[in-house]
C-alpha cells in the first residue's frame, strides 16, 4: 500500500516538477532523489506513525543519530537534553548549520491516510489526546536525513564543515534555548550560517517562499490579576467590581495597537482567557486575564508591554481599585531572516527550481525558536516549503474552504513533491554556501 501511495504521488509530481527537475542545479539532486524516494518515504512513515511530544523525543532522537552516524557524521546526542548534533568535516571552508525539529503535537489525526498516527497520550491535565506530526516536523527530519546523506556521498562537490542538528521541543519554544545553553556554539563549531525550512499548509508543493527580515514575532505572555472588592451582587455600591474593570481593560488594550503604535509595525494583543467570579449574585474580589502579545522589533515590544502596564494601572485607578498584579513571561524572540543570506539563497532557489516557484512569503505573527540561533549572532534563514499539491489546493478553493492549517488533525503534506522540493532546495543551498 505504501508503494502504491508513493507511486500515485510520483505521478502527480512528474507533472509538477518536470520543468525544474532538469536545471543544472536541480538535476543531479533530483536524479539522486529518484533512487532514494522509496526509502525516504519509509523513514517518513515510520516517523509519522511514531510521533513524540515535546521533551519526549527519545526514539526520534535515536533514529536521527543512527542515520547521521551511518553517513559518517560525528554525532553527539543529548545536547540540550534530547537534541542531536552531527558534524561532517570536509576540508577548509565555512561551517553551515542545518536544523530540523523533532516534536509532535497532542492532536488526534483525522486524515484517514493508511499511515496515519494512531498514537494516544494522557496529558498531565488528565485529558487524553492523539499524538500527531501536525506541524510537519517529520518532513523536516526526513529531509535532513536525505540532505545529510547526499552531502556525505558527494564530498567531492563541496568543502567546509556541515553541522546538522535535530532540535527538541520547538512547539514549547524551549529546545533551541536548551541546546544553546548546553554548549551548541561553544562545544561545537559556531556556524557561519544556519538554514532551516518549515512546511506551509497553503503553499503549493513544488514551491518555496523566502522573505528577508522579520518573518515570525516576539511572543510574550502576560497574566493580569485585576483586583476589586467583593460583595453582594445586589449592592454594587459597597464593592469595586473586578469584572466590569476587566471588561473595560479588555477594550482599552485594543487601542494600543490602533492608536499608540505606528501602523507599519504589526502588533497583536489577544486576551485569550478571562476568569472571575463564582455565582450570579456575588461580586468577586478579582478577575484574571491571560494575554498573548506579538510584535516584531524589540523597541515596539518594549513600548507595547509598557502600554499594557499603564492601561491596567489606569483602569484600576479610574475605578478606585487596588493596583493590579502583572506577570510577564517572555516566549520566543522574533525571527529575523538575514537579508544577505536570504538574497543569496533566493537566487540559488530560482536557478534550481525556477523563478516562478520561488515566492516572497508573508510574515507571520507566530513564533519559532529557530530565531534564537540568530540572536546568538549567526546569520539565519528559515524558508517556507510548499506541501500541498496545486490540484488539492484547487479542490479546497472550489469548495470555498481554506486548506487545513498546520496543527490541524486534517493537515497532511503530499509527500513526494514536497520532499523532492525540500531535498533539492536545501541541498542546493548547502552546496552553494559550502562551494569549493
Ligand atoms: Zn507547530
Ligand atoms: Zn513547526
Amino acid at each position: 500500500m505504501r508503494t502504491l501511495l508513493f507511486s500515485a504521488a510520483l505521478a502527480v509530481a512528474a507533472v509538477s516538477n518536470s520543468a525544474w527537475a532538469q536545471t543544472p542545479i536541480a538535476k543531479p539532486i533530483s536524479d539522486w532523489f529518484d533512487t532514494q524516494g522509496q526509502d525516504l518515504f519509509g523513514i517518513y512513515c515510520n516517523l509519522h506513525q511514531n510521533p513524540e511530544l515535546s521533551w519526549d523525543e527519545s526514539a526520534t532522537a535515536d533514529l536521527m543519530a543512527d542515520h547521521w552516524r551511518r553517513e559518517g557524521f560525528d554525532v553527539t546526542a543529548q545536547v540540550g537534553i534530547k537534541g542531536v548534533v552531527g558534524i561532517l568535516r570536509n576540508g577548509d571552508g565555512p561551517t553551515l548549520m542545518l536544523r530540523c525539529d523533532m516534536d509532535a503535537l497532542p492532536v488526534t489525526e483525522l486524515t484517514q491516510l493508511d499511515y496515519a498516527s494512531t498514537k494516544d497520550v494522557s496529558l498531565p491535565s488528565g485529558v487524553s489526546a492523539g499524538v500527531m506530526h501536525a506541524c510537519g516536523h517529520d518532513i523536516h527530519m526526513t529531509n535532513m536525513i536525505a540532505v545529510a546523506k547526499y552531502m556525505a556521498t558527494h564530498r567531492q562537490d563541496w568543502s567546509g564543515t556541515l553541522m546538522v542538528i535535530a532540535q527538541p521541543a520547538e512547539e514549547k519554544g524551549e529546545g533551541a534555548r536548551a541546546m544553546i545553553d548546553d554548549g551548541l556554539f561553544t562545544n561545537f563549531p559556531k556556524p557561519d550560517f544556519a538554514v532551516a525550512l518549515h512546511v506551509s499548509g497553503d503553499t503549493p508543493a513544488g514551491q518555496v517562499g523566502v522573505l528577508a527580515g522579520f518573518t515570525q514575532a516576539n511572543v510574550d505572555s502576560v497574566d493580569i490579576d485585576v483586583k476589586g472588592r467583593g460583595g453582594h451582587g445586589a449592592a454594587p455600591e459597597t464593592t469595586i467590581d473586578p469584572i466590569v474593570q476587566a471588561a473595560d481593560l479588555v477594550m482599552s488594550l485594543q487601542t494600543i495597537a490602533s492608536r499608540e503604535i505606528k501602523p507599519s509595525a504589526p502588533v497583536v494583543i489577544t486576551v485569550g482567557a478571562i476568569a472571575g467570579g463564582t455565582k450570579h449574585n456575588i461580586i468577586g474580589d478579582s478577575c484574571h486575564l491571560q494575554l498573548t502579545v506579538r510584535t516584531y522589533g524589540d523597541e515596539v515590544r518594549k513600548q507595547v508591554l509598557a502600554a499594557i502596564t499603564r492601561k491596567a494601572n489606569a483602569v484600576a485607578e479610574s475605578y478606585g481599585a487596588p493596583s493590579p498584579e502583572l506577570l510577564f513571561s517572555q516566549g520566543t524572540p522574533s525571527l529575523e531572516n538575514n537579508a544577505e543570506l536570504a538574497g543569496r539563497l533566493r537566487e540559488v532557489f530560482k536557478d534550481a527550481i525556477g523563478e516562478q516557484n520561488v515566492l516572497v512569503s508573508e510574515p507571520s505573527m507566530g513564533g519559532e525558536d529557530f530565531s534564537r540561533y540568530g540572536r546568538e549572532g549567526v546569520p539565519i534563514l528559515m524558508y517556507k516549503l510548499g506541501s500541498v499539491t496545486q490540484s488539492r489546493l484547487d479542490r479546497f478553493a472550489e469548495l470555498e474552504v481554506p486548506p487545513p492549517s498546520l496543527h490541524s488533525g486534517h493537515y497532511y503534506p503530499d509527500f513526494e513533491p514536497t520532499m523532492r522540493t525540500a531535498v533539492v532546495t536545501m541541498t542546493a543551498a548547502a552546496l552553494h554556501l559550502l562551494k569549493k
